[in-house]
């Protein structure tokens, strides 16, 4: 699978040249996963994957604006009056296997990573997340690769909980290594948060020492990154 980066910020005003822009992934230059920038349209995809309708993942969220496109769009709710297509199960997109899973990280909206495979090849995409439930895990053997977000770089991220004792928000870089390293020897960062944006070099070395220390490939994304798998 060829994979290409389009957007690697998160939810926040900073910016710098290489992560300007919001989510975005382009898989064999067919399927986008996450719509963060209506620009991503001029890859011309044929297919779009959103984790969930948070506006970095769903650019028309943020102002209500209607993508007038033709192509499938798939999430795991509905939004307005717009043709989306539900996915809460696995499906197939051309050869690609495409299997959701929940992650939890908002209470107002719905959200999944998915798990794509294609010609012996595996590899997890996850959006914003704090955590995945156990009961999922069977699921994430043997990845090629997993891209994942970076929104806070210390253990715990930023979790919050509501009155009625749901959790929301995102986990911390530490803890998503934790979860992962068992399952990949690959894990590309993404949707970086204002951490990210104080130092860049530093932060790269931050990742660096991660990778050493867990023995694993770490790849720090940016607009515009190739990678082939
Ligand atoms: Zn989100
Ligand atoms: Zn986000």
């Amino acid at each position: 699978m060829k994979i290409k980066i389009l957007g690697t910020r998160g939810e926040i005003e900073e910016s710098a040249r290489f992560h300007s822009k919001k989510s975005g992934v382009l898989l064999d230059k067919k399927i986008l996963l996450d719509f963060g920038e209506k620009e991503f349209l001029k890859h011309k995809p044929k297919y779009i994957l959103i984790t969930h309708l948070h506006p970095d993942h769903a650019y028309f969220v943020r102002n209500n604006e209607k993508p007038k496109i033709k192509i499938p769009i798939y999430a795991p709710e509905k939004y307005d009056d717009l043709n989306i297509h539900i996915i809460n199960k696995k499906f197939e997109i051309e050869d690609y296997k495409i299997t959701p899973i929940p992650t939890i990280h908002s209470i107002k909206v719905k959200s999944n990573a998915y798990l794509i495979e294609h010609k012996n090849k595996k590899i997890l995409y996850t959006g914003d997340m704090i955590w995945i439930e156990k009961k999922y895990h069977h699921l994430l053997k043997n990845l090629n690769l997993i891209i994942t977000e970076s929104s806070y770089k210390r253990k715990g991220g930023m979790v919050r909980r509501s009155k009625a004792g749901q959790i929301f928000g995102h986990t911390g870089i530490p803890n998503l290594i934790n979860l992962f390293k068992d399952y990949t020897d690959k894990i590309i960062f993404m949707h970086f948060g204002a951490w990210f944006y104080k130092d860049i070099r530093k932060s790269k070395d931050f990742f660096k020492k991660l990778s050493q220390e867990n023995n694993l490939e770490i790849i720090v994304g940016y607009d515009g990154l190739e990678i082939k798998i």
